[in-house]
């Protein structure tokens, strides 16, 4: 069975100099789309990757990552929009690099496809009505 999933990883600074892809690719057989990647003063980073690949080689993949001290978060939902708050003003649509979040023609009411979200976070900023929310869930 093949598995895709959206996981967030945050690491302490002694795993940052790791190569982690490297090792997902070669020695869990799994492809890896980076969708973003950051290293704060502390030297503390957080990786947001996709993952696909044999669900054995994942399910390894994750047993390892954590036994080198990397959190694992699922980023299934991480992305929410509260359409209640939304005041339909179509800023976080022009914004949206992905297409997740767009507009409905001829009604002009914006809808969210959360599978097409890369987690760029544009939107929360843009959004004037504080209507799009971040929701990391544990991978449990
Ligand atoms: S996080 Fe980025 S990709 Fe996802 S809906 Fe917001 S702007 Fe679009
Ligand atoms: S920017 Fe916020 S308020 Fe405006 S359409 Fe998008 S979600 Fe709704």
């Amino acid at each position: 069975m093949v598995i895709k999933q959206k996981l967030v990883f945050r690491f302490p600074p002694a795993v940052v100099e790791q190569p982690i892809i490297y090792r997902l690719v070669k020695d869990f057989d799994l492809m890896v789309n980076i969708l973003r990647a950051e290293i704060n003063p502390k030297k503390e980073g957080r990786l947001m990757l996709e993952l696909s690949g044999s669900e054995s080689g994942y399910r390894a993949a994750i047993d390892w990552l954590c036994k080198e001290g990397l959190q694992v978060m699922n980023l299934k939902q991480q992305i929410f929009w509260n359409e209640e708050r939304c005041t339909q003003c179509g800023a976080c649509s022009v914004i949206c690099p992905s297409g997740a979040l767009g507009l409905k023609r001829p009604e002009m009411t914006v809808h969210f496809e959360e599978d097409k979200c890369i987690v760029c976070e544009l939107c929360l900023r843009a959004c004037p009505a504080r209507a799009m929310e971040t929701l990391i869930e544990d991978n449990g």
